[in-house]
């Protein structure tokens, strides 16, 4: 239900006194809705959200994320309470991998080095030797020795993207986010033909054709600096279209057009419904009654940090 603007403002002052009173922070990742994002302490991309929740002080951390991204920053800080406003907020690209299946798969390849992409389970994490985000992926595939094989997980798009950028032969695991894969390269040239003098840029999650097409490929942090440092004034996005709020923010005199998806959605654009699960009300809801909170064992807290604490200390 899409409240009035009295009623989003209203929502906004009572969430800034309750995190004072309850000193917790809002880190939010950049797909999500603008007047989350407007009342954020912290706005950022994975690994941004990542080393934030690492350094906070505060003793509530409200992740306004995905599941995935709030199990990170448990494990970053055990003893903290962190909350996410709809515990179904998940991610087709983390649900892609099994822990199970995934487990097999490792069993066959012993000797292989394990790297997975942040966008995966507290379980998968655990099965990891390194975890990496696509800000740090290149720098991380890099860092293992030339003589050992590796298993990319679980994106296989982000996966052959980066054997291309390192000259690595990889592993991939068969999964995608849904979101990325629902960009149509027919609609995206159609759009070019109409804006000759756009640029495109598009995140590695992005299918080889939409990449293929891409002036600029990076992650959501690096699609932000290239678009504030371009000369060019007009550019097509193919990523989730909530980076359109922050990245409009910051380039006011430039033109964003969001890369079309192929089925017709109403805002003709593609969107990461589980990022769009919370909502304002759901995010004041959860900081007054600190609820849904993230749970997670000792012992897979333990597991799970060593992957991500290699990847800080590479980054
Ligand atoms: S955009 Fe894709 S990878 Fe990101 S949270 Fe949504 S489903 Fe997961």
């Amino acid at each position: 239900m899409e409240l009035t603007t009295d009623r989003k403002l209203n929502l906004q002052e009572q969430v800034k006194k309750l995190k004072k009173e309850k000193n917790a922070v809002i880190l939010a990742h950049y797909y999500q809705e603008p007047e989350i994002q407007e009342i954020a302490d912290f706005i950022g991309d994975s690994l941004e959200l990542a080393r934030k929740a690492a350094e906070t002080e505060a003793e509530i951390i409200v992740f306004a994320g995905v599941h995935f991204m709030a199990e990170t920053a448990k494990i970053l800080n055990p003893s903290k309470r962190v909350l996410l406003p709809d515990l179904k907020a998940g991610c087709s690209l983390a649900d892609s991998c099994p822990p199970e299946a995934f487990r097999k798969l490792k069993e066959q390849y012993p000797d292989h080095v394990v790297v997975t992409y942040i966008n995966c389970s507290a379980e998968i994490k655990t099965l990891s030797d390194i975890v990496c985000t696509s800000s740090n992926a290149e720098k991380i595939i890099n860092s293992i020795s030339k003589d050992k094989e590796i298993i990319f997980a679980p994106d296989k798009n982000l996966g052959s993207y980066l054997m291309k950028k390192t000259g690595r032969k990889m592993l991939l695991w068969d999964g995608a986010c849904l979101v990325h894969e629902a960009f149509s390269l027919d609609k995206l040239l159609e759009l070019y033909k109409e804006h000759p003098s756009a640029m495109i840029i598009a995140h590695p999650e992005s299918e080889e054709h939409i990449l293929k097409v891409a002036n600029y490929i990076g992650s959501t942090s690096g699609m932000l600096n290239f678009v504030r440092n371009s000369e060019h004034d007009k550019f097509i996005v193919a990523t989730e279209a909530g980076i359109l709020h922050q990245m409009q923010k910051d380039v006011p005199n430039k033109t964003l057009i969001p890369a079309p998806a192929k089925e017709d959605n109403t805002c003709a654009c593609s969107e990461c419904a589980f990022m769009k699960m919370n909502t304002l009300q759901k995010l004041y809801n959860c900081l007054k009654n600190e609820d849904p909170e993230i749970l997670l064992e000792e012992a897979l807290m333990e597991k799970a940090h060593l992957p991500i604490k290699r990847m800080l200390e590479l980054s």
